[in-house]
């Protein structure tokens, strides 16, 4: 792992919002998103987002997040609020996970805190601790319950699923959901996630309920800016339904799950630009970024942007405090995450 750490906490010039890769992203949903690291402990051969490779990683200071979160839970009303943690890398690497956990689940309003993690680090006292500061479910993305599949799969040598199966149980049993998410790899673990399906309705049958105990199985996407598994070609999202519907059948429980069996539903959103693809934006640049050619710019106190640098440019310190112009390049209105080119001609 590299050592180069950016600590981000109050007195840090770096906006919370805006940068996709760290802070909090704000969907117009119920469901309020924090990022607030970027280590991870695996190097997974199909990571969308290359966790693990990057030059500078970054902390969030946890008082700093929870600041923010209640400003945004004033916008979107304290009722039926779910937090959910989702970094770039692995959760339980957080130094501050139990502060905060338990401050974010004392918000007025916030009813469910939820967290995504790889299950490798979780021993029983860690899932104590996950008890005691009110985690509501854990995503645990788990693709096979064979080693060897898992070591391919995530690029390690030791994988101990057996270890992971029995967490699996402490955290049951210690009232924390549970939500396996395996990802299907076309031709590669097919009959795994079959074998998850039928560990699954095996702990049903040992008297977890269906909230408890679920299954989400997400679709293999390949992104440009991620790791991909060289031979294997993702399928449409057609035929990706359709083997869920298969399955569906074959094993009777509900595989294809959308926003509504979360609860997630529409809410109001902390104030967009509306800026597009193309337009000119002036900024100062604040930080470095995870990688050489990255950089965070400054849009105002509460907005960052992720600046891409066009080669050969790669950032230096000096860069720091600069006013640039730079071209929006992403612009997604859904959830204000800007990406922009520098220079951008
Ligand atoms: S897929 Fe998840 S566990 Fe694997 S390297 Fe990426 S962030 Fe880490």
């Amino acid at each position: 792992m590299n050592e180069n750490i950016e600590y981000i906490d109050a007195k840090s010039d770096i906006p919370l919002m805006g940068v996709d890769f760290l802070g909090v992203i704000d969907r117009g949903t119920n469901v309020i998103e924090l990022k607030p690291l970027t280590m991870c402990n695996l190097r997974c051969k199909y990571c969308f987002v290359s966790s693990g490779d990057y030059n500078t990683n970054f902390v969030v200071n946890s008082y700093h997040l929870v600041e923010k979160v209640k400003e945004i839970v004033k916008i979107k009303g304290n009722h039926d609020l779910e937090i959910h943690l989702a970094p770039y890398g692995e959760m339980l690497l957080y130094n501050e996970l139990p502060e905060l956990l338990k401050s974010l689940s004392e918000i007025t309003g916030v009813s469910t805190v939820s967290m995504q993690s790889n299950g490798l680090l979780l021993s029983k006292n860690i899932i104590e601790k996950l008890k005691k500061n009110d985690l509501t479910r854990i995503n645990i993305s788990l693709n096979s319950l064979k080693e060897e599949t898992d070591c391919y799969l995530c690029n390690c040598t030791h994988y101990d699923v057996n270890r992971l199966l029995g967490n699996i149980y402490t955290l049951l049993n210690s009232n924390i959901q549970v939500l396996i998410a395996p990802v299907w790899f076309p031709g590669e673990n097919e009959k795994d996630i079959e074998e998850i399906i039928e560990l699954v309705l095996k702990l049903r049958r040992e008297g977890f309920s269906k909230q408890q105990i679920q299954i989400g199985i997400q679709k293999y996407l390949i992104y440009k800016t991620g790791r991909t598994l060289k031979k294997i070609k993702p399928k449409s999202w057609g035929y990706f339904y359709l083997q869920l519907s298969r399955l569906e059948k074959r094993y009777g429980i509900k595989l294809k799950l959308g926003p509504k069996d979360f609860g997630i539903h529409k809410r109001p959103q902390v104030s967009t630009f509306g800026l597009k693809r193309g337009d000119l934006i002036k900024i100062k640049i604040v930080s470095r970024g995870r990688w050489m050619n990255e950089c965070i710019g400054k849009i105002n106190g509460s907005h960052g942007i992720k600046v891409l640098l066009r080669k050969p440019i790669i950032f230096s310190e000096e860069l720091i405090g600069k006013v640039i112009v730079a071209k929006i390049i992403k612009a997604n209105y859904r959830d204000n995450i800007l990406t922009a080119l520098f220079p951008y001609n």
